[in-house]
């Protein structure tokens, strides 16, 4: 049976960014290995998101690893060069504004100040700046709006998930196309993968990066892991309308649009009862007619004349406790590290989370930023460690 130090299930971001980080690791010498089932990706979280990056979050530990994210992307040209080649991430630092109604603005400003004492550049603006700021903003009915004025924006996930794997190429680790059907486990170990085509692949430390297909894979070594693959839309669209500086703007209906190309990517998340675990990836139409559309023909003059170029649904891996990632190791099993449940905010948090996992691989704690509340223990305990801006 073949065997490496460490094996990654799961190439995408988070795989591909704690690959990196751990081959990268000055204190870490050992044979590092990524398992993907798909190397088109065409299913993942990654190739699918909206690949956007805010700062405004409720909680400190989300605010500190988009502010390492961002500072990340900015830099990929330097830090995911491979022999002198610097990828293009496509990154735009155009900003996020979350605009409130007069019942919404105590969590906005409630935010605001975690966001400030966390270090992040964000204003608050009543609805008369609002307005003198972004003309072609509908702000009637709005008591203000936050703003990010550095380091928001939004990238190219695909190139950034290329770019980390090519660069863990480059550093010694190995990408394999496998399908990992269960873990195998003694006692408070786990031993080995098992895969699709019958073989087995022995690991020191195994990694969960699978996404949405992390659940079943913690199963298999007897966790359950309170993970659910949930639908989410994408509309990207076209009008006539102008929104000159236009950030990712999200309505106090929960409502969100961003330029892209020559119109604007939206969508919503659907109400609860009607966002059930899902396996399709079939757009669902209604929501934009029946929820976004309205929305944005009253938010931006020129709106009422949408046209739709192009939808696409992809899934969030979605913590049912709190919609927060689940971090760490398992206290039942010894080498078994998760990196799950981001429940739609795991792009942005890639970095931070695969300099976290390199972290614990290598000195069995988090030493850059303590993620620890991010762990087991709140699950276990139920506990939930809240996230208020859940987009
Ligand atoms: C519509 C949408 C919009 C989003 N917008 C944003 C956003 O604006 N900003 C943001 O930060 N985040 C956003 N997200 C969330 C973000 O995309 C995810 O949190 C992040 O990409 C998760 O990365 P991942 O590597 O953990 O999972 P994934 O990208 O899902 O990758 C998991 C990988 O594991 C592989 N795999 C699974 N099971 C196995 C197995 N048994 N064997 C081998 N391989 C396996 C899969 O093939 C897959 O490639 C969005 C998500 C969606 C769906």
């Amino acid at each position: 049976m073949d065997r490496y130090d460490v094996v990654i299930v799961g190439g995408a971001a988070v795989g591909g960014a704690a690959a990196c980080f751990l081959a990268a690791h000055p204190q870490f010498d050992g044979r590092l290995l990524v398992l993907e089932q798909d190397p088109s990706y065409q299913h993942c979280a990654t190739a699918r998101s909206v690949a956007s990056v805010r700062h405004q979050f409720s909680t400190p530990e989300n605010i500190r690893m988009s502010m390492f994210g961002s500072e990340f992307f900015a830099d990929a040209g330097t830090r995911l060069a491979v022999d002198g080649q610097a990828p293009d991430l496509g990154w735009r630092e155009a900003g996020y504004l979350f605009l409130a109604s007069e019942a919404g603005l105590p969590v906005l400003q409630a935010n605001h100040r975690t966001q400030r004492a966390e270090g992040a550049a964000v204003q608050l603006l009543d609805a008369c700046a609002l307005r003198e700021r972004f003309d072609w903003l509908r702000c009637d009915d709005l008591a203000g709006g936050s703003l990010g004025l550095r380091g928001e924006g939004w990238l190219d996930a695909y190139s950034l998930m290329t770019a980390l794997r090519r660069k863990a190429q480059s550093q010694g680790t190995v990408f394999r196309q496998a399908r990992v059907t269960g873990l195998q486990r003694e006692g408070r170990r786990v031993a080995a993968v098992a895969l699709a085509d019958g073989s087995r692949i022995g690991c020191g430390t195994l990694i969960n990066a699978a996404g949405t297909g992390a659940a079943a894979l913690a199963r298999s070594a007897g966790i359950h892991l309170p993970v659910q693959p949930r639908k989410r839309c994408v509309f990207h669209v076209r009008s006539p309308a102008r929104t000159p500086g236009c950030p990712l703007v999200i309505d106090p209906s929960g409502v969100y649009f961003r330029p892209e190309g020559e119109g604007w990517l939206c969508g919503v998340s659907p109400p609860e009862a009607q966002d059930p675990p899902c396996e399709d990836f079939e757009p669902t139409h209604a929501l934009f007619d029946e929820i976004i559309w309205p929305v944005l023909a009253v938010r931006v003059p020129g709106f009422e004349a949408l046209r739709m170029q192009q939808a696409w649904a992809g899934h969030y891996d979605f913590n049912l406790l709190d919609q927060n990632m689940i971090l760490g190791a398992h206290p039942d099993i010894d080498n078994l590290l998760f990196a799950n449940g981001f429940s739609g905010h795991g792009l942005q948090h890639a970095p931070a989370v695969g300099r976290a996992l390199s972290e614990l691989v290598v000195h069995g704690e988090f030493r850059s930023l303590d993620l620890s509340r991010l762990g087991w223990a709140r699950v276990l305990q139920n506990r939930p460690l809240r996230e208020l801006n859940i987009v």
